[in-house]
């Protein structure tokens, strides 16, 4: 596949964004029935005639799902529709086993929104068209092929857990205007929406386990034009990271064909996370093709404006007044400010300084120790697998003298490789500063015999020469002691 280096796409052309994001709530139980939504149940365990599709069987609507369908659209500045309805849109796939998804069509809940999102200290404002409720498809499990897809496979599983689990999907209006920083601000806007989520509290937000999905549409228009290029839709790309690979991929994969006089198709495509390249998947339909319709078995949705205004009393503040009041509260510069919204670790070093880390300590381990893991697994800082309360208990054991921060990487490695709590790494590792003046004397000693020519050097003045002692007593201690105290102790020794 042939594609144009980022700067050359972006001097000739200018990418439109337009994202829709799929988030399941965290109802305890389905949109249309009592089953189960827990995540990671045995297959078809969470199902009945209901989920299932079975004749007969009526869905009612679960009002918790509506509930949070609403207070999502109000923290998007929507329109909250005084009366809608659910649309059955049809189509055949065997995760869906109705053979159409209940969802909304021309009548979402929530419509013509905004919200903002911060990139490097600029302000981005993203239109909201719509914010409509659906309900999720089961899972297929492709066995026997090389990349779980199902070309290649022997065989297919289907698990209908996952099936009527609440959808809420939240589309933008076109992104105009963000030029080469479409992708950085493609990666913004799905950080701030998930952080906003999850302040909602209506949804886990984890990306890794697809309760959080993301289509990003792209197209590209020559500079200058006002009319919207074709678009193409890449679908379910499930990392922070991915969101923008993907977008920036697509605008120098366009950007080629464009310049050779080609024509973009119009189709979904796949993103591959190992190569970083997208690939076509099934030309688009249009909404005709799916023979939409008003659900006969569900009665509208007329939400009281009472209602409406009870829940907007329940929402938490916007996403950028938040970001102001934390930064003011952590103390951090402007630029600290940047590097930690960048990294989309706001909400980790919140619930990091909740647990009882100082917001410079907490902003310390996760931008380098954690993001430093991130980065080598290509995942996000959430699925790097240590929690907010873990590094706060690793900051606490530097702070009360347990371990130094070179210890304290060891630890972090022990938590992510599965080995137990902060102090259960301590303990197994053997990591503890050793306070034992016994065996640090030893260590003194062995190094100021070892090294006769440098205690000179102290005893004729040379302070500074201590360094290379205090190294080597570390070296024998393994890191494991207190530099200041091994000082202490050898000019103690030297006299
Ligand atoms: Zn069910």
């Amino acid at each position: 596949m042939t594609v144009l280096p980022y700067a050359d796409a972006l001097a000739a052309y200018d990418p439109v964004l337009g994202l829709e994001v799929h988030v399941e709530l965290n109802t305890t139980s389905k949109m249309f029935c009592g089953c189960s939504t827990a995540f990671g149940a045995e297959p078809n365990t969470q199902v009945c005639p209901v989920c299932l599709g079975l004749p007969g069987s009526l869905p009612a609507v679960n009002a918790k799902a509506v509930e949070s369908a609403i207070r999502i659209g109000l923290a998007l500045n929507c329109t909250i529709a005084e009366w809608c309805r659910f649309a059955r849109k049809n189509y055949f796939y065997p995760d869906m086993p109705k053979n159409y998804q209940i969802s909304q069509y021309d009548e979402p809940i929530a419509y013509d929104g905004w919200t903002e999102v911060v990139l490097d200290g600029e302000i981005y404002r993203i239109g909201i068209e719509r914010a409509h409720m659906e309900e999720d498809t089961g899972k297929s499990l492709h066995v026997g092929g090389a990349t779980g897809r199902i070309h290649g496979a022997d065989y297919s599983l289907l698990d209908y857990n996952r099936s009527g689990v609440p959808l809420i999907e939240i589309v933008t209006k076109p992104v105009e205007g963000t030029g080469a920083k479409a992708p950085e601000v493609a990666r913004a806007y799905v950080t701030m929406l998930r952080d906003l989520l999850r302040t909602l509290g209506v949804s886990d937000v984890r990306m890794e386990q697809g309760s959080l999905r993301c289509d990003a549409n792209v197209s590209l228009r020559p500079v200058g034009r006002s009319t919207f290029g074709t678009r193409t839709e890449t679908k379910n790309v499930n990392s922070l990271r991915s969101v923008e690979r993907a977008v920036r991929y697509e605008i120098t994969r366009q950007a080629a064909i464009l310049a050779s006089g080609g024509r973009v198709t119009q189709e979904t495509r796949h993103w591959h996370e190992d190569s970083g390249i997208t690939t076509p998947g099934r030309n688009k339909e249009t909404a005709e093709d799916y023979r939409y319709f008003p659900e006969p078995d569900l009665v509208p949705i007329a939400p009281s404006r009472e209602w409406v205004e009870e829940l907007h009393a329940t929402l938490p503040e916007p996403p950028t007044a938040r970001l102001k009041r934390v930064r003011a509260e952590w103390g951090f510069s402007e630029l600290e400010m940047r590097d930690v919204v960048s990294a989309g670790a706001v909400n980790a070093i919140e619930a990091t300084v909740a647990a009882g880390a100082t917001p410079q300590s907490a902003r310390k381990w996760w931008l380098t120790e954690i993001a430093r893991h991130a980065n080598e697994e290509g995942v996000d800082l959430e699925a790097v697998g240590v929690t907010p309360q873990q590094v706060a208990e690793i900051q606490a054991l530097v702070e009360n003298g347990t371990i130094n921060d070179k210890l304290a990487r060891q630890v972090f490695e022990g938590v992510i490789a599965g080995e137990g709590s902060p102090a259960e790494v301590v303990t197994a590792r053997k990591l503890a500063i050793v306070s034992d003046e016994g065996a640090l004397a030893a260590a003194v000693n062995e190094a100021i015999n070892a090294n006769p020519d440098i205690v000179d050097k102290i005893k004729s003045g040379k302070v500074q020469a201590t360094g290379a002692l205090i190294g080597s007593v570390m070296k024998q201690m393994r890191g494991q002691a207190d530099a200041a105290r091994v000082r202490e102790m050898i000019l103690e020794k030297i006299g």
